[in-house]
Parts: C-alpha cells; sequence; structure tokens
C-alpha cells in the first residue's frame, strides 16, 4: 500500500491508474477506522480495480465549541488495517497541505443541508461538502463510497455531485452495526460503560419506529412521538418500564428520504434520523422505512 501525503502526488497516482484502464474507488474517512469504514473499503475493492483511502481530519466541519482537538487519531493502527484490506494506497496529507494560506474558497452546500444537521451544526455541511470536493479533485476516481450512517452528509454530496456535474459515482455502504445494534462510529470509543448502554436507545428507537410502521401505522408525527418517548426512557408498554435515557435530543424524526422535508403520512420511502447527546457524545443513526 502506497502512502502519499501531497496532493499533487494523490492526484499523479488516480491518473496513473485510469490511464491503465482501471476504475478507482475513493474512500474518505477521518480515521478512526472501524468495521463500517472498512466495509466501505471492501465495496470499493469489489467494485473498483484500484482503491485509495483517505485519512483527514476535515478541521473545517467542526465548530469551535465541538470535538476536533480530541477526535481520536489513531494513524498507524488505522494504516495497518487499510493495508490488511489490500487498498492500493492511502492519502493523508497535512492540514497545511489542504488548506494553505489564504484558503477562502467554500462551497455553498445544496438545500438538503438545511434541515437537521444543518440547523444544529450550522457550518458543518459547509466544510464537509467542501473537502469533498477537494478530495475528489486530488483524487478523481470513477467511484466515491460513503455509508448511509451519515445519511444527510450522503444526500448532500449526492446533490453537490449533481448540482455541479462531478464525474463521479456515489455508492451508498450499509450501516455496520455492534451485534446490539449500536451503530459503530468513532465517537463510540468516547462512551462510558453507563453512556454504552444508553446509546442503544438509539438504535432501539429507531427499530420501533420500522416496526410501527410495519403494524400499519403511517403517520409520521405518531412515528416520532414513539422514538422520542423511547429515547426518553418512557416506553409505551409500561410493564417494560426502564429508567435508562439519552441527555438530549437534537432530533428524532420522520422525512421524505430525499429531500429530508417534513412529511405527514408515509407514502413513499421515508427515513427516521436520531441525533441524541449521551453523556458528552453526539451520535446519530437512521433507518430508512421502505414502502
Ligand atoms: P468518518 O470517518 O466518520 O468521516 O466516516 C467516513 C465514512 O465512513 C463516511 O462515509 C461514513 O458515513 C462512513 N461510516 C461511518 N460509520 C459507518 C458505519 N457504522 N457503517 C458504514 N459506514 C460508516
Amino acid at each position: 500500500m502506497q502512502t502519499i501525503t501531497d496532493p499533487d502526488v494523490a492526484r499523479d497516482w488516480v491518473f496513473q491508474q485510469r490511464a491503465a484502464g482501471k476504475t478507482v474507488g475513493l474512500v474518505p474517512t477521518m480515521g478512526a477506522l472501524h468495521d463500517g469504514h472498512l466495509s466501505l473499503v471492501q465495496t470499493s475493492r469489489k467494485q473498483c480495480d484500484a482503491t485509495i483511502a483517505t485519512i483527514f481530519i476535515n478541521p473545517t466541519q467542526f465548530a469551535p465549541t465541538e470535538d476536533l482537538d480530541k477526535y481520536p487519531r489513531t494513524l498507524k493502527e488505522d494504516c495497518e488495517r487499510l493495508a490488511g484490506e489490500s487498498v492500493d494506497a492511502v492519502f493523508v496529507p497535512e492540514t497545511k497541505a489542504m488548506y494553505t494560506d489564504h484558503f477562502s474558497t467554500y462551497v455553498d452546500p445544496p438545500q438538503v443541508a438545511h434541515s437537521l444537521e444543518g440547523v444544529c451544526r450550522p457550518e458543518h455541511f459547509r466544510g464537509v461538502a467542501t473537502i469533498v470536493l477537494k478530495l475528489f479533485q486530488i483524487a478523481p476516481a470513477t467511484h466515491a463510497f460513503f455509508g448511509q450512517k451519515d445519511y444527510q452528509q450522503l444526500q448532500v454530496i449526492r446533490a453537490m455531485v449533481r448540482d455541479l456535474n462531478v464525474g463521479i459515482q456515489i455508492v451508498a455502504g450499509e450501516t455496520i452495526r455492534e451485534p446490539d445494534g449500536l451503530a459503530m462510529s468513532s465517537r463510540n470509543r468516547y462512551l462510558s460503560v453507563d453512556d454504552r448502554r444508553r446509546a442503544l436507545l438509539i438504535s432501539r428507537s429507531l427499530q420501533l419506529a420500522t416496526d410501527l410502521y410495519h403494524t400499519g401505522e403511517k403517520r409520521a408525527a405518531v412515528l416520532q412521538d414513539a422514538m422520542q418517548q423511547h429515547l426518553l426512557g418512557r416506553p409505551a408498554d409500561r410493564s417494560e418500564a426502564t429508567p435508562l435515557s439519552v441527555d438530549k435530543i437534537d432530533y428524532a424524526v420522520v422525512v421524505d428520504a430525499e429531500t429530508l422535508q417534513e412529511i405527514d403520512t408515509i407514502n413513499q420511502t421515508a427515513v427516521a434520523l436520531i441525533a441524541t447527546m449521551v453523556g458528552n457524545t453526539r451520535l446519530i443513526d437512521n433507518r430508512l422505512i421502505v414502502v
């Protein structure tokens, strides 16, 4: 596996692959790799002739109050895991190589970025769209792989690629979960034992919403209410009363799966999305509700 730090070298590497007639898969990450990241790498390895992963903790998508400084950095282990998956190259730039002096050009993110995470983290998607477009320019791959775990991010990237005519095919990878259902996340390592137990309320609430839908409940508001009650430790079935609760709900909604706009009734594919604080850790997860 070739380790590349210079953006120009990364571009040359991708051009060489493409000149040789190969398809190239790009897998952007912020490191602290887990099996969710590796599943994207594995899909790229299956679908493309060559795979380049990137590890870059992008400062412009973190607000000053967020966890940029303490975001986990495990570069050596990450590179070993990528090599173990037979990735061809890893691009690991320094911040000053990506944001050179006088950097001042940003992507104005699409409409789908304005709700949910866009409200809770106002600058987040500007940073995400900007770094992803930069990575697409540096590594002009044929395919790029993103996880459904970050559902709104995936829709933002799809819209940006469509709106700005970026010649890259976006491939979505399913959310990889721990055996008990918790979505894998680099941030899970912040959770205390108690937090870890309470974090399970998130995937369980999403499951509850999909179960309710499949028993005939089509009203988004009812599913939302059920999720919120469950997250706050107030299950409808009192016999199963549980004291477990998350610390804060940023949102727990059921919205249109493409636009992420509010809906009254589920008549087409919807998505249940949750963002909560558990202890000091902000966790997000989602599940599609396929009609
Ligand atoms: P991150 O390192 O958190 O920026 O994530 C890099 C990529 O991995 C993004 O496309 C994420 O959506 C994806 N990803 C993160 N967690 C998971 C997961 N549990 N399952 C699948 N993909 C994931």
